[in-house]
């Protein structure tokens, strides 16, 4: 089966005239189905060559006022539980309204998936409604009538990746890739492991974590310390047969998922192949994973393979750590350290300011660093700033040092606003954005990074044209 495509927003917007035009209007009003309450109607969507169902929130409009916000709050929430994807609709007329910030605020907590459209799209009227709907952090708005059947190209670009791992994910029958394995449901049996994404935001949920690095870097021994428990197996033979994925904790307080690469190496039957199969299975724990702990061996740190790993947890977006282990059996800690942050800042300036942790996971010394440094990069990777703080800001910014005047012409920047967390990313709308030099970028990536104190933590900038 494909996966579940919930339409939300508030009344009114143009959610059920999506909902028909996914549909067809012939098979509109199916909400008689087992399973699907008067409040939400569910029906089988077709866009291009892809199949998928659908959800609208459509009992909306009958809440009274005093009960709509409490109302609208539960459904939406249900839709989304319900879902692989949300779509969160806006009517780009009206603008960003207070109700609409409510919606995206339960989204960003509850939705792994959100795709925001900005609706009654055609036409002049809705330009200043498509650009604010940037700022409510949700990435970029598509532009979209559902009436006039505009922009469901758009649509269609956007849903296609998601749905192609979807269908991915359930045609796979590889546990070691799709599914958490809890410490309480060890035994159960493969098949009756759920293949939908474990990625799902809600308010409660644990942490993600992963924890990559080079086979015998300690990675087993780090999560063992951490679960307080001898769940998994370690011994100093590289890629030894482990079963569990991941593990889910309280580590000091913190509800965490730790991913365990070492884990997915069971696929690795020819030890000569180790090396390459602990980086793509370290690939796809980072696509997994909020967090990512790279944990490098101090006797033999940022070896290529370390290297590559952290690229590409930073190219990925995550949060990253990286910890230092074995620090038990450093004689020069002094130097040794010294030399760490060096070669770390030459190898790795694309993590510049991101924390590092000399850990040892036998002992047990400098895991509540680890822990502490962990929440940290969380936090930052979270981070919102308002759009008038961005917008004095570049203002300064643009004083200090003019954009560039490519033919004469100044790119003239307009406005800012943080499209997205997680990791932070911005919009900055200009005249010109393909004339705008990577140096220019970088003085404002870095400039933000030092004004709202966000080290470490991987930052997205983009320029966009306006109209
Ligand atoms: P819902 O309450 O979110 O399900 O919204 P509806 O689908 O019932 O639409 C509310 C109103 O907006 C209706 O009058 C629609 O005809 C109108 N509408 C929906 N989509 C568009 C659009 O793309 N452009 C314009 N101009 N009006 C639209
Ligand atoms: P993995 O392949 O990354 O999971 O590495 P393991 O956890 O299996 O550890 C590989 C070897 O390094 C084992 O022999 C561990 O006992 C040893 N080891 C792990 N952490 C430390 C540490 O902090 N100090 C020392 N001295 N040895 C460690």
């Amino acid at each position: 089966m494909s996966f579940t495509l919930a339409i939300v927003g508030r009344p009114n917007v143009g959610k059920s005239t999506l909902f028909n035009r996914l549909v067809g209007k012939k098979l509109a009003l199916v909400d008689d189905q087992p399973g699907v309450t008067r409040d939400l109607r569910e029906g089988e969507a077709r866009l291009g060559d892809l199949r998928f169902t659908v959800i609208d929130t459509a009992g909306l409009e009958d809440a009274n006022d005093d009960s709509l916000q409490g109302r609208m709050r539960r459904l939406t929430e249900r839709a989304v539980d319900m879902a692989d994807i949300c779509l969160f609709m806006i009517d780009a007329r009206a603008g960003v309204t207070p109700t609409d910030m409510i919606f995206a605020e339960i989204l960003r907590k509850r939705s792994a998936h959100v795709i925001l459209a900005a609706n009654k799209g055609e036409g002049a009227a809705a330009d200043a409604g498509v650009i604010e709907a940037w700022s409510l952090g949700l990435g970029e708005p598509i532009r979209l009538s559902a009436e006039h059947g505009e922009g469901l190209n758009d649509l269609y670009t956007q849903l296609m990746p998601l749905a192609d791992e979807f269908a991915k994910r359930a045609e796979s029958h590889a546990p070691e890739v799709e599914v958490d394995i809890d410490l309480d449901e060890e035994d159960e049996d493969e098949d009756n492991f759920d293949a939908r994404p474990s990625l799902s935001i809600s308010p409660n949920k644990p942490m993600q974590i992963a924890v990559v690095g080079r086979p015998n870097a300690g990675k087993s021994t780090l999560i063992n310390k951490i679960i307080g428990e001898d769940r998994l197996l370690t011994g100093p033979e590289a890629g030894i047969t482990r079963d569990a994925i991941s593990l889910r904790t309280d580590w000091s307080g913190t509800p965490v998922r730790i991913f365990d690469t070492a884990g997915m190496r069971k696929k690795a039957k020819v030890q000569d192949k180790l090396e390459k199969l602990s980086v793509s299975d370290g690939l796809r724990a980072v696509k997994f994973a909020e967090v990512v702990v790279v944990l490098l061996d101090a006797a033999i740190p940022f070896e290529q393979q370390d290297l590559r790993i952290a690229d590409l947890a930073e190219r990925e977006g995550r949060a990253v750590v990286v910890a230092v282990n074995k620090w038990d059996i450093e004689d020069e800690k002094q130097q040794k350290l010294k030399d760490l942050k060096e070669a770390f800042e030459r190898l790795l300036p694309q993590l510049r300011g991101a924390p590092l942790i000399t850990v040892s996971a036998k002992t047990g010394r400098g895991l509540e660093r680890l822990h502490d440094a962990i929440l940290r990069a969380y936090d930052v990777w979270n981070r919102r700033v308002s759009t008038a703080q961005l917008n004095r800001w570049l203002a300064g910014m643009l004083e200090q040092h003019p954009p560039p005047a490519p033919q004469g012409k100044r790119i003239k920047l307009r406005y800012m606003t943080q499209a997205k967390t997680r990791p932070p990313g911005f919009v900055v709308m200009c005249s010109h954005p393909d004339k705008m030099p990577d140096s220019y970028s970088r003085y404002l990536v870095n400039g933000l990074r030092e004004d709202f104190e966000m080290p470490g933590t991987p930052i997205r900038l983009t320029m966009r044209g306006q109209g």
